[in-house]
């Protein structure tokens, strides 16, 4: 696996972020470094679209909430179809997740 320089062409290992030859940036592949987007078992409300987005970026699950209920008033049904999009297509989480137990319950 290797990637090319986007601005002289070199080729580099696929894990470079920077380019040996000019020292461009190097796009990474998956701009997710952090968590995957997966849909908790626990924790969620209807599908956990909204926990999973608020877990893969670091925001409050609570705020993303609120912002997806008032823009889905707000967008007439818009952001509902968006929702229904997220439930198909981020992956719920693997079951029986060894050591992990729900919380508070
Ligand atoms: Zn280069």
């Amino acid at each position: 696996m290797s990637v090319y320089c986007t601005r002289c062409g070199s080729l580099l290992p696929v894990s470079a972020r920077f380019c040996s030859n000019c020292g461009a940036a190097i796009p990474a592949p998956q701009a997710t470094p952090g968590r995957p987007l997966i849909r908790p078992r626990v924790g969620r409300q209807i599908a956990g679209v909204c926990l999973a987005l608020a877990r893969a970026y670091g925001w409050d699950v609570s705020v993303v909430r609120i912002v997806a209920v008032l823009t889905f008033l707000f967008s007439s049904g818009l952001v509902g179809v968006a929702y229904l999009a997220a439930w198909i297509g981020i992956p719920e989480e693997p079951p029986n997740v060894p050591g992990v137990y729900p919380p508070g319950v």
